[in-house]
């Protein structure tokens, strides 16, 4: 159901792009991999979407609700990292992006101790959309996925937007900036 919705989402929203062709293929999923991550970022007119995609060990290194102090800790710190997306990429001021709408879906950090059946895989959705009064402005997308989620090994990061698209695949350690324009 996730994924439908935001599939939608990305379909209705490109319409309006000439020359976009990459949905499609975003449409086919993203594999379950430890340590990888997958962000879109869709700037469509004045709104800018993005979605984060992961598996919940590449955020706080396990795939079942909580069970011990530290876990809980973690648990709750990726949370708040989550609602709050400027402690996870940060936009240019000059595009005055604000914070419209935020959905986090991890069931499992927010489920009941021994909710979840041990040796299940789990995953993490979120989204974050924003308003932008100038976005011509908005060049650039920086990234602090890495500091916050130590497990993080990887990212690939998938924008569209009006120049047209482009995959990123970063590793931690290396630059962690995408272009919104050429
Ligand atoms: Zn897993």
């Amino acid at each position: 159901m996730k994924d439908s919705l935001r599939l939608w989402w990305v379909a209705t929203s490109l319409t309006g792009l000439a020359g976009v062709a990459g949905p499609a293929a975003w449409a086919q999923g993203h594999a379950h991999v430890h340590g990888q991550a997958q962000l879109e970022v869709v700037l469509d007119g004045a709104e800018l979407q993005i979605t984060l995609s992961a598996p919940l060990d590449s955020l706080v290194g396990f795939e079942h609700a909580p069970r011990t102090a530290a876990q809980r800790q973690t648990a709750e710190a990726a949370l708040r990292s989550l609602v709050d997306p400027a402690q996870l990429f940060s936009l240019p001021p000059a595009a005055g992006c604000t914070l419209q709408d935020k959905s986090v879906d991890a069931p499992t950090l927010q489920a009941a101790p021994g909710a979840a059946k041990s040796g299940e895989h789990a995953d993490l959705d979120a989204t974050w959309r924003f308003g932008c009064s100038a976005p011509a402005q908005l060049d650039r997308v920086k990234l602090s996925l890495f500091e916050r989620f130590a497990p993080m090994k990887r990212l690939t990061v998938l924008v569209a937007g009006p120049a047209g698209q482009g995959r990123y695949p970063l590793r931690r350690g290396a630059a962690a900036e995408v272009p919104l324009k050429r």
